[in-house]
């Protein structure tokens, strides 16, 4: 009898995807990555027969307006750290950071999977005032819908989509449900393009096969790709790496936003620490959890990390990110505090 191959449980076609352990586990299988050993699958259209490959659509007035802003100054993003289905959560937190930050990310939360539809949260959040960097995975609706949320996306005029595969609904707290996966990121980036705006993909150099993580962002780019939003890779020097290898060979992306994390406690440490794909830099942990305000160690960490990212060229943001069930005030208000000691945002 013939072996079966293991398959990608999220059915990419342009893997592999930022959750490979650094053993070369699958996030979500009991087997190899199976895009570990591959080469780097070069963007061909959606479902790579050449059929489908949306051309670059008009730009959105909003997404115009943040690449001008880019084009001006580095800007600030932040996770948008407010509760899910809780409209007093996200009005209290848009609150906070309006005018402080230059956007929020508004994507998926590994204990909240379900949230309200990306362009509802949009609207929700900018009617504060406060613009958002639309988080958009493909685990949870089709093609068809990944669409319907683009154009409803570019209606309400977010500042960028970020596109991303997703967690499986095997890891967080909603198992129940069907995985879709019609798309990966890649995939979706070009149908972002396509609707006119700033796209955005993230990218994880430290995730294995570390070799194949710029080649990979580079097919990204191919699709339309406009930013990296680059996940906690060890400090300064890997993201600097990354981005020199990348940004030599694609003068078409605007530039790379690094992940900064927030840390404001005790509880929300040990939880970043806990996190076996996330490499933070060396003692970072340690100095929050032996200081004796863990806060004002964490965002006297986060600003000079920040400072320390906003001097690699190609380097044009920074990425604030954190966040815990019941903080969500906390990591606001730590957020809007880290940007304005940064001088920059709102
Ligand atoms: S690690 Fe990700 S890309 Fe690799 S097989 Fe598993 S789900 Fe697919």
């Amino acid at each position: 009898m013939t072996a079966v191959s293991p398959a990608c449980p999220k059915t990419m076609e342009y893997g592999p995807c930022g959750g490979v352990a650094v053993d070369g586990t699958c996030e979500v299988a009991d087997h190899r990555c199976v895009f570990l050993d591959a080469a780097t699958v070069e963007w061909s259209g959606i479902d790579r027969d050449g059929t489908r490959m949306p051309r670059p659509g008009e730009r959105t007035a909003a997404a115009r307006a943040m690449r001008d802003l880019i084009a001006t100054r580095p800007i600030v993003v932040t996770d948008f750290p407010a509760r899910a289905l809780s409209l007093a959560s996200i009005d209290e937190c848009a609150q906070a950071l309006a005018g402080r930050v230059d956007a929020v990310l508004a994507g998926d939360a590994g204990t909240a999977r379900v949230q309200f539809p990306p362009a509802y949260r949009a609207s929700l959040v900018q009617r504060r005032g406060l613009p958002v960097w639309a988080g958009l995975n493909m685990r949870d609706r089709n093609r068809v819908a990944v669409e319907g949320e683009l154009a409803a996306l570019a209606v309400e005029g977010v500042a960028g989509v970020h596109c991303v595969t997703g967690d499986h609904t095997l890891t967080g707290h909603r198992p129940d449900a069907a995985p879709v996966f019609d798309l990966d990121s890649t995939e979706a980036v070009s149908l972002a393009r396509a609707a006119g705006h700033l796209v955005s993909v993230a990218e994880s150099p430290a995730a294995p096969p570390t070799a194949q993580r710029a080649p990979r962002l580079g097919e990204k780019v191919r699709a339309g790709a406009d930013v990296c939003f680059v996940n906690h890779a060890g400090g300064v020097e890997p993201v600097r790496r990354f981005v020199d290898e990348v940004g030599s060979q694609h003068t078409e992306l605007a530039g790379f936003i690094p992940c900064v994390p927030v840390v404001t406690d005790r509880g929300s440490a040990e939880l970043l620490a806990s996190f076996t794909t996330l490499v933070l830099p060396d003692g970072f942990i340690d100095r929050i959890l032996s200081a004796r305000d863990p806060e004002a160690e964490g965002i006297a960490l986060a600003v000079a990390l920040s400072e320390q990212f906003l001097e690699i060229p190609g380097v044009i943001g920074i990425n604030l990110s954190g966040g815990r069930d019941g903080g969500e005030m906390r990591f606001a208000t730590a957020m809007a505090t880290t940007a304005d000691r940064l001088g920059l945002g709102g």
